[in-house]
């Protein structure tokens, strides 16, 4: 049974947090950056439209700054993308950086059965695998949508050959996220003692509050500064953050290309500061340097990371586990 009520254990965590702090020199000033590679009016607006081409286009436009940056990333790729354009997935391993999955059609998890998840799961790291040849080391579910309900979907993901997943947003949200969940990179055992790493969105902590501001519509509606302070404090707790992007969001042009009537509340908060994001991404990039997520959790030694979420321990919350070793 998953207990819903994830309670924040800080004497916990901040153990883990004096521990971990030992091991993650070799983050501190290196952080992860992750473009989830979707197409907007598809994967918001409506699951059952056709994937557009502007997707494209906007990926090389991030290929581009990258390579001018010396930038190296990790590009979730949504299966659906990947099926309609497959030179896609090429493009982005043969230009040096990580291919991961975005999962295949876009749907939240929450609608999701297991054996529903698991074929989805399967049929998007199968299409990646063939297009680029090279093994798929991680997942990032569509709007973060791993809740307290879905933990056991983790597992699947092991079974699939996946080393991390970088779903759960340690934030309240009414639509995702885990509230108390644990803000760094960390474990978690499965059901079956199974390992898999996870990579948590970036945040920061005022008191009880955790706040995000390093990614999505996050980075594109809140100032630079904020996302910076984000940033900043992790750095000084020596643990990556994790920045997250999508194509679309450098597509300031696209609101004039939508087949359909976009409702104001969507208008508003998908598509307003779109025209300053290449900017801010490229402060970041100056500010920051930044690496796969592949690449940090083998640097951060997986295994030997901090157990923060155990799920064959009952109740199931975040500090709920023997402090690591
Ligand atoms: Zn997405």
């Amino acid at each position: 049974m998953v207990v819903a009520n994830f309670t924040e254990m800080r004497q916990n965590t901040d153990a883990v947090t004096r521990d971990y702090n030992g091991m993650a020199d070799d983050a501190a000033g290196s952080h992860i950056l992750t473009i989830d590679v979707e197409d907007w009016p598809q994967s918001t607006l409506d699951h059952s439209l056709p994937i557009g081409e502007r997707v494209v286009a906007n990926t090389h436009a991030f290929l581009e700054l990258f390579a001018e940056t010396g930038t190296r990333a990790t590009f979730f790729v949504l299966g659906k993308v990947a099926e309609k354009h497959p030179m896609l997935a090429r493009d982005i391993a043969a230009a040096g950086h990580e291919v991961a999955t975005h999962g295949y059609s876009h749907e939240s998890l929450e609608t999701m059965t297991r054996v529903e998840f698991k074929a989805e799961l399967h049929r998007s790291v199968e299409i990646l695998k063939e297009q680029t040849g090279l093994p798929v080391h991680g997942h990032r579910a569509a709007d973060f949508s791993i809740s307290a309900q879905r933990l056991y979907f983790l597992e699947i993901m092991v079974q699939e050959g996946l080393s991390y997943d970088s779903s759960i947003f340690p934030i309240w949200h009414p639509r995702y996220g885990i509230s108390g969940a644990w803000r760094h990179p960390h474990l978690i055992r499965c059901a079956s003692r199974d390992l898999l790493a996870e990579f948590p969105p970036a945040t920061v902590k005022f008191g009880p509050v955790v706040i995000p501001g390093a990614g999505g519509g996050y980075f594109r509606l809140f100032p630079y500064w904020w996302t910076q302070l984000i940033i900043r404090g992790i750095e000084r707790s020596h643990y990556p953050a994790t920045c997250y992007l999508h194509p679309y969001e450098i597509d300031d042009d696209e609101i004039n290309h939508i087949p359909r009537p976009i409702p104001t509340i969507l208008r508003i908060s998908q598509f307003m500061c779109r025209k300053n994001v290449k900017g801010k991404l490229r402060r970041m990039l100056t500010d920051f340097t930044f690496r796969t997520m592949i690449d940090a959790c083998r640097s951060l030694n997986r295994d030997g990371l901090p157990i923060a979420l155990d799920l064959a321990v009952l109740p199931i919350r975040y500090g709920n586990n023997h402090p690591p070793q």
